[in-house]
């Protein structure tokens, strides 16, 4: 088991502002952040960040929606972070996710959920590499 994961604030949750309170409350939830950045990524960028679902039918959406805004990316740590977190953020559709988590609080729809967290232990590090060199994490 590994201690960290990778998240981005989405460019739906920092258009609307909540980019201070998310990070608030992953915070208090006891993650320590590793790496951080605000950036926009191109078109290319995010369709290679997403390549994994490139047959999914809401793959084009998901592309043009990710490289729509800037987006805060970071890796945190904490025991257990992949699946604290996504149980932090709740489910991918805001819909179904349990009141007080991230994505009920400040997520709009199923595309556009405020936050990404990792998966797997596997995927959290590829992931955190696509954003940040060795110089960039601590
Ligand atoms: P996650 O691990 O909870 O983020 O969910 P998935 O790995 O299944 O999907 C990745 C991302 O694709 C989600 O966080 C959404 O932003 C987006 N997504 C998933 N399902 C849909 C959908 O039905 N429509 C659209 N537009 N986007 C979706």
């Amino acid at each position: 088991m590994s201690n960290r994961t990778f998240t981005m604030i989405k460019p739906d949750a920092t258009s609307k502002g909540y980019t201070g309170a998310i990070l608030d409350q992953i915070i208090k939830a006891g993650f320590s952040i590793k790496a951080m950045k605000w950036i926009k990524l191109s078109h290319a960028q995010a369709g290679e960040f997403y390549a994994v679902h490139k047959e999914r039918v809401f793959y084009g959406e998901l592309v043009d929606f990710m490289s729509s805004g800037p987006i805060v990316a970071a890796i945190l740590e904490k025991d257990n972070a992949v699946a604290d977190f996504r149980t932090l953020i709740g489910a991918t559709n805001p819909a179904n996710a349990e009141e007080g988590t991230i994505r009920k609080r400040f997520a709009a729809s199923i595309g556009e959920n405020a936050v990404h967290g990792s998966d797997s232990d596997e995927n959290a590090a590829i992931e955190g590499s696509f954003f940040f060199s060795g110089l960039e994490r601590f």
